[in-house]
């Protein structure tokens, strides 16, 4: 049987995901994951928008905003 990625197993990749470090094949599950569950691309849209912002400003040290971290927890907690 087809392993089919749960949303549990995405939030488990989601960090070598955006990072481009899984194998092609995983990437790839990943990606068709994201495509039929709405709530997971959401979630994935808001933690690179948040991760990219980190980047730009790791400088000067900038920290997730409270408010971002909250709604991921929120988030994750509701799935799990
Ligand atoms: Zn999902």
């Amino acid at each position: 049987m087809r392993h089919i990625f749960k949303c549990k197993d995405c939030f488990d990749l989601l960090m070598d995901y955006l990072e481009e470090s899984l194998d092609p094949e995983t990437h790839k599950k990943l990606d068709v994951h994201f495509a039929a569950c709405p709530s997971c691309l959401n979630f994935l849209k808001s933690y690179r928008a948040c991760s990219e912002m980190t980047q730009q400003l790791q400088d000067q040290q900038v920290e997730i905003p409270q408010e971002v971290e909250d709604r991921l927890k929120t988030f994750l907690q509701e799935k799990m």
